[in-house]
């Protein structure tokens, strides 16, 4: 028998797609407007060490990550550029300030804590970064206690506030654009209110990918994208011209042809009624495809035909109907990228492209395409 190269799974992560979409959003900004690049969760599932270089070395102007452990991956691979942590928590005070993170600031108890934190310390304006609740109802001081702010921080050296921002919770749903208008003018009366009282003014940011696209005129000082850079728009007219950064691929490990009357995969949830032909991956919801994308829910492409999971998900593997398709065992095979998109994939199971994109587990290799 014929010893052929079998590949194994693994997301590509395009950085030349990445740099398409930075410049398309790039292009519906004006020239002063700074770009900070939201690289949280892996970037988006992909690999933020990446990512962060080929923002870096594209010119963005800050990054964002959730928690401090993902500040300090950046770090210790060499990224200079200033970090945004979304969501600090007092625990990492001394690993944010050890690596030079910057603390997202968002309620009166957290900036206790890290003004005691400061003070201890001995720190001189260090940089935080001050968030605001505008219908969220997430994380961020409530308008009402813009004054109260405003008077914890007079004559406290310890800190200096670099930006004030907010965010938005329907951006992508223009039947919300009422309710996103007045974030957008809740956000401006805060603004108004603050800046007078801070010793230097801060950098204002309110967009996400959405509001880049659907409220440009909101766009201040500085936005912050995340999906969009990895290729979506939450909006067909945009995906079309984004390119999706990652391509999840895996390999046909083993064909079946199946009998009228028998079944596929555990619980015999698929039972066979016509002949049919399966071909088993190895990849499962242990790599990130959850059970609900079994069951005819969500398809892969095969020599450029759509091949529907059939039965459950198993751990490491499932199998995927390519009766009519002409293919082999250790054909490549292609879960979400060109087709069917992340977004297409993830719309089967009525869910979203950040949701598969992120979930995509460690166990997958990362493979980088300059
Ligand atoms: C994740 C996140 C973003 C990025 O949102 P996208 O919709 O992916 O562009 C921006 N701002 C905050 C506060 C976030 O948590």
């Amino acid at each position: 028998m014929q010893m052929t190269k079998m590949g194994e799974t693994v997301l590509e992560i395009d950085l030349s797609a990445l740099e398409h979409n930075y410049r398309f959003l790039r292009s519906r900004l004006k020239d002063t407007t700074k770009f900070l690049g939201v690289v949280k969760a892996f970037a988006y599932g992909s690999d933020s060490v990446a990512i962060a270089k080929k923002l870096e070395s594209l010119g963005a102007d800050y990054l964002a990550v959730a928690y401090v452990k993902e500040g300090i991956v950046l770090r210790e691979a060499g990224i200079r550029l200033p970090i945004l942590v979304l969501h600090p928590l007092p625990v990492s005070f001394d690993r944010l300030l050890a690596y030079e993170l910057e603390p997202n600031i968002y309620s009166v108890k957290i900036l206790a804590d890290f003004l005691q934190f400061a003070q201890k310390q001995g720190l001189k304006r260090y940089p935080i970064h001050v968030k605001f609740n505008t219908g969220l109802n997430r994380l961020g001081f409530s308008e009402a206690q813009v004054d109260e702010l405003a008077h914890v921080l007079e004559g406290r050296d310890e800190v200096e506030v670099v930006s004030v921002l907010s965010h938005l919770a329907a951006s992508e749903d223009l039947n919300e654009r009422e309710f996103t208008e007045q974030q957008i003018a809740s956000f401006e009366r805060i603004a108004h209110a603050l800046l007078p009282r801070l010793k230097r003014r801060p950098v204002l940011h309110l967009l996400n990918t959405s509001g880049i696209i659907n409220y440009d005129r909101a766009q201040y000082d500085m936005v912050r994208s995340g999906i969009g850079l990895y290729g979506f728009g939450n909006e067909a007219s945009i995906d079309r011209q984004l390119k999706p950064v990652a391509t999840l691929k895996t390999v046909i490990s083993q064909i079946h042809t199946i009998e009228k009357g028998q079944s596929i995969g555990y619980n015999r949830a698929y039972k066979a009624d016509e002949n049919v032909v399966t071909a088993t991956l190895p990849i499962g919801h242990a790599d990130g495809i959850g059970r609900q994308y079994g069951n005819g829910k969500a398809y892969v492409t095969i020599n450029g035909h759509k091949a529907p999971i059939i039965g459950n998900v198993c751990m490491d593997m499932i199998m995927v109907d390519v009766s009519g398709i002409d293919c082999q065992e250790g054909d490549e095979v292609v879960v979400f990228g060109e087709r069917p998109t992340a977004e297409e994939f993830a719309m089967g199971a009525k869910t979203i492209s950040y949701e598969i994109l992120t979930g995509i587990s460690q166990r997958v290799e990362r493979k980088i395409k300059n």
